[in-house]
């Protein structure tokens, strides 16, 4: 650590002043408590927490879309960047019911530190819409997602800040948004966002990244238990695009997946769900419930399953201090992102329960996305094999540097990931002349 040591910075948990106490169930400050114990853990001066502790800069916007019934409707967006010290900003946008300003703000924070830990050249962003896709025809979801990208136009930009899919936004999202963008530049500019259709310039293999990265974790996690994923038992919440591409790898490494659930349901079956069948009737049905073969089970009811390799892979908050002592897991890889309150985590971790960070397990498709850029910057296209060597190099590059600081600071994988990412932040800062 280049940047100077002091014995006591006197960053205090924000939990610890704000909640008196209490569990921690506002993600951004989670994110604050999370980002101020990694500083404090790594002895660093206060400076450089009072540079993370808030995004540099948020831009609230509205985004009036005309519907198909021809009246116009107002929707709310977000966008926050939370720091420019490592490069542009990067993060996906989500389109959810739930956005608001705090979760928009935590989730910029946590890509930060998700950048860093993989090493990325990349500060982190995030952006939300409240809507509820669901509702909204193809059409409408088209005027939002030009409408979005319109409003933030002169806050984004290849070299500035990146957006990406996240919950309920996908390719297609991704397409229209570069398409309007490029429109509004006079230029085509594929660099603007990543995980767009490969046909715009997106990269091959990002579909699936997200979900690919979280089973090389879990792949990991198991072997340095000594065991391997093969004829592991595993349980999935959530099956968007993370979640079923995450169940469909495990299910191709031999592990036995028993659990799968989604928003509106769940099914269970000990010996083991045939993850191709499920990925087929939840594309005919919306839903996995209902699988012929399997129990019904309750949505949230997964998470307790007595499994080897539990993955949440759906919002945050989905594990608690009201919850925690119902996980039977032997080891939880969190594909969502912010899926345990800081409290629960430890409880878990005193339960003996390895757990695998948001932040590094599902780094890996902002991984994938940062190659989709390189590839954007130089109108250079790699085939799949590349890009998957290349992830998975890099998956196990940085799980391997939190796993060494995880046993040589006797701390918790969490903390361990944030302290490889906060000092590379703090050694950016000094190097900037910024502490
Ligand atoms: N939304 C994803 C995440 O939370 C991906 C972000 C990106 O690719 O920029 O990591």
């Amino acid at each position: 650590m280049c940047a100077a040591k002091l014995p006591d910075p006197g960053i205090r948990p924000v939990a610890d002043v704000d909640t008196g106490g209490r569990e921690t169930l506002n993600p951004f400050h989670s994110a604050q408590m999370l980002i101020g114990n990694a500083c404090r853990e790594l002895g660093l001066p206060q400076a450089v927490y009072e540079y993370l502790k808030e995004p540099a800069r948020v831009l609230i916007v509205s985004i009036p879309v005309r519907m198909d019934n021809g009246e116009i409707r107002t929707f709310i967006g977000y966008r926050s960047q939370h720091t420019d010290v490592i490069g542009p900003t990067k993060g996906g946008v989500r389109f959810h019911p739930q956005v608001d300003l705090d979760e928009v703000k935590a989730l910029s924070m946590w890509m930060t530190i998700k950048c860093g830990v993989l090493g990325l050249p990349y500060g982190g962003a995030k952006g939300g819409v409240v809507c509820d896709p669901g509702q909204l025809s193809r059409r409408e979801l088209e005027a939002l997602a030009r409408g979005y990208i319109r409003a933030i136009a002169n806050m984004v930009g290849p070299e500035k800040d990146i957006p990406a899919p996240d919950v309920n936004t996908n390719p297609q999202v991704m397409g229209w948004m570069m398409d309007e963008y490029s429109k509004l530049r006079g230029f085509n500019a594929p660099g603007l966002v990543t995980g767009k259709p490969m046909i715009l310039g997106g990269s091959a293999g990002r579909a699936e990244a997200t979900g690919r990265g979280v089973v090389i974790c879990a792949r990991e996690a198991m072997r340095r238990l000594g065991r391997s994923l093969r004829g592991a038992t595993a349980a999935v919440q959530g099956f968007g695009n993370v979640g079923s591409n995450a169940a469909r790898f495990l299910y191709e490494e031999g592990a036995k997946v028993v659990g799968i659930s989604d928003v509106r349901g769940g099914v269970y079956n000990p010996d083991g769900i045939d993850v191709y069948q499920a990925l087929e009737w939840a594309r005919e049905h919306g839903t996995v419930a209902g699988l012929p073969g399997t129990q019904p089970i309750g949505s949230a009811d997964v998470l307790y399953l007595p499994v080897d390799v539990l993955i949440p892979a759906a919002l945050e908050n989905v594990i608690t201090l009201e919850n925690a002592d119902r996980i039977q897991a032997r080891v939880i890889v969190e594909a969502a992102n912010g899926p345990t309150t800081p409290e629960a985590a430890r409880r878990l971790t005193q339960r003996g329960i390895f757990q695998v960070p948001d932040i590094l397990a599902n780094a890996g498709g902002v991984t994938v996305s940062y190659f989709e850029w390189v590839q954007n910057l130089q109108n250079y296209y790699w085939p799949e094999e590349e890009v998957l060597e290349k992830l998975e190099q890099m998956m196990v590059n940085a799980f391997n540097a939190v796993y060494k600081v995880h046993q040589q600071r006797g701390v918790s994988m969490r903390r361990a990931a944030y302290m490889v990412a906060v000092k590379r932040l703090a050694d950016a800062m000094q190097a900037r002349g910024w502490i």
